[in-house]
């Protein structure tokens, strides 16, 4: 191969060595430059924050070891990707780029669709291999979809290449290690403990998930507190990449089928839990190919007649709901358990999304955006999409307006959870915990902000009232064809949807 073009392999959210395909695509072209960038202006964005960089660096280390391991150095930038393939370009000349597509926020598209240009203009090609189930633009075929992404997941795993030949340019710009979070200005946002990144800790979820953890998925996912262990956790690793989405859908295959021959009580309940959980694995690229198909999600609903609707809230509103200090005592405890841990299990993700949109009227992009920055999970097509959804504004859904203390009596009876993130309540019990106003309040923790079953109301109607348009159901039919689940395809279903119903 010494006449080949060198092959630049960039890892972003990818930071793996095992099933992935630019790396073993590469390999066989060429010797290879491995390289990662550090992008401040990505950092800068007010949808990222401290936890996101801290995972990111934490896989990223892992990385750099992954690849150490079959004999290459990680070449690391910092800057922007343009300065960085000019720099590359200005010491190596020509060269293959490789990257996994990704589906980011609005920043990562424009720098990617900038990188195209970049390579166009430069007679560069750029490849880039598909990761997740998720098609862009013209290779995407809706009714196709579900069964594209069945065979991408069944597909070969890339095992890892033991035989590159590594590029012995060591250009000039690039550093061996990894910056910490203050390089790119940010600081400690207040997390108690990051769940840890990295390779080692991704395998290690994913097995004690499938083979200890995950028996009672379907029942522990919507308790904040059993889910915390009773969920598989996977998320952070799935959005840095230390483990591929295959990875995971294979194992989770093979445990089933190995629970096939388990005559144990519990074997049933652990592979329903286990189809549960790749239902999900599905949900988690079903969402992400929402957003890959139709960015302006990320700022503007589906359902352009819902547009505007909500004003913005008073900064006082915004503060109480961002530091778990609304006085509804569940909504605040899960809202300061993810400031301190950056991880909640859906259903309360979607209470709180609920409580902001519904009982505060808050937009759901303000809302997301708080939210986005406390997850350390944070994966733009899944938020973007469910928030819209969590907040009435896609014109299809039902409304889920979710009542905190009935959430709170459902999946914290005691209290429990409550005392330990709201530490004012200690002292009530079980019963007056839920709804301390009715109880004489308690000094130092504040009011409830509205009256819910009012606030749900107003929120209701006001919804209402546009999706009985003719407009917004004229509009809810186009947005059924664009975004609904196609499991089967349009044309073969017994009746497509003429009519809409909410
Ligand atoms: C308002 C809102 C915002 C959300 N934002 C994010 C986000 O930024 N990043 C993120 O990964 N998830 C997000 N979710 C989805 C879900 O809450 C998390 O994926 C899940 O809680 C992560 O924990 P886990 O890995 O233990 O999940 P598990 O229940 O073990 O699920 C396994 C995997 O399946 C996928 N998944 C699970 N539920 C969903 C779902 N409802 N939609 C799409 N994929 C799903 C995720 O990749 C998850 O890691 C959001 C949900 C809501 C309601």
């Amino acid at each position: 191969m010494t006449d080949a073009l060198p092959q630049v392999v960039w890892f972003k959210r990818d930071l793996r060595v095992f099933d992935h395909a630019c790396l073993a695509q590469a390999a066989t072209k060429g010797p290879v430059i491995p390289i990662l960038m550090v992008e401040p202006a990505y950092w800068a964005l007010p949808d990222s924050s401290w936890r996101q960089f801290e995972l990111l660096r934490q896989a990223s280390v892992s990385l750099k070891e992954q690849i150490a391991d079959i004999g290459g150095a990680l070449r690391v930038w910092e800057g922007d990707a343009l300065s960085c393939l000019a720099a590359l370009d200005d010491e190596i000349g020509a060269f293959d780029l490789w990257a996994h597509q990704e589906t980011g926020n609005d920043w990562t598209y424009r720098r990617d669709r900038a990188v195209h240009e970049w390579c166009a203009k430069h007679n560069l090609t750029f490849r880039e291999p598909v990761q997740y189930g998720v098609w862009r633009g013209s290779l995407l075929d809706r009714d196709r979809w579900a069964k594209d992404w069945d065979a991408l997941m069944a597909r070969s795993i890339y095992p890892v290449p033991t035989e590159i030949e590594w590029h012995s340019a060591n250009p000039k710009g690039f550093a061996a290690d990894i910056p910490g979070a203050e390089t790119v200005g940010l600081t400690h946002d207040g997390i108690a403990g990051i769940q840890p990144g990295g390779r080692a800790a991704a395998t290690a979820t994913l097995h004690s998930f499938l083979y200890h953890r995950g028996r009672d998925y379907r029942t522990d996912m919507s308790s904040p507190q059993l889910g915390a262990k009773g969920c598989s956790r996977l998320s952070v690793h799935l959005v840095a990449g230390s483990i591929s989405m295959r990875e995971c859908y294979q194992a989770t295959v093979k445990r089933k089928d190995e629970l096939k021959d388990d005559a144990s009580p519990h074997a049933k309940a652990w592979r329903a839990s286990l189809s549960s959980f790749i239902g999900r694995l599905h949900w988690h690229c079903h969402f992400m190919q929402k957003l890959e198909a139709e960015p302006e999600m990320e700022f503007r609903p589906v359902a352009r007649a819902y547009e505007g609707m909500r004003p913005d809230v008073s900064a006082e509103w915004h503060a109480a709901f961002a530091t778990g200090r609304t006085g509804f005592p569940f909504v605040d405890a899960c809202m300061r358990s993810l400031i301190a841990t950056g991880w909640i299990n859906f259903r309360m993700r979607a209470m709180l999304m609920s409580f902001a949109c519904y009982d505060l009227f808050m937009p759901w992009q303000e809302a997301g955006t708080i939210l986005a920055r406390l997850f350390t999970d944070y994966e733009p097509g899944i938020h973007w999409t469910q928030s819209q959804m969590q907040s009435g504004e896609t014109g299809i859904n039902t409304l889920r307006i979710y009542s905190p203390v009935k959430q709170g009596r459902d999946h914290d009876a005691d209290g429990r959870f409550i005392r330990r993130w709201v530490p004012e309540l200690a002292g009530l019990d079980g019963g007056a915990i839920h709804e301390p106003w009715k109880h004489g309040g308690v000094r130092g923790y504040p009011e409830p902000l509205v009256d819910h079953a009012v606030a749900a109301k107003a929120a209701r109607d006001a919804i209402w009232t546009i999706r009985r348009t003719p407009e917004a159901k004229v509009e809810a039919t186009d947005v059924l064809l664009r975004h609904g689940s196609r499991r089967r395809p349009m044309a073969r279903r017994k009746s497509a949807p003429r009519k809409v119903k909410a």
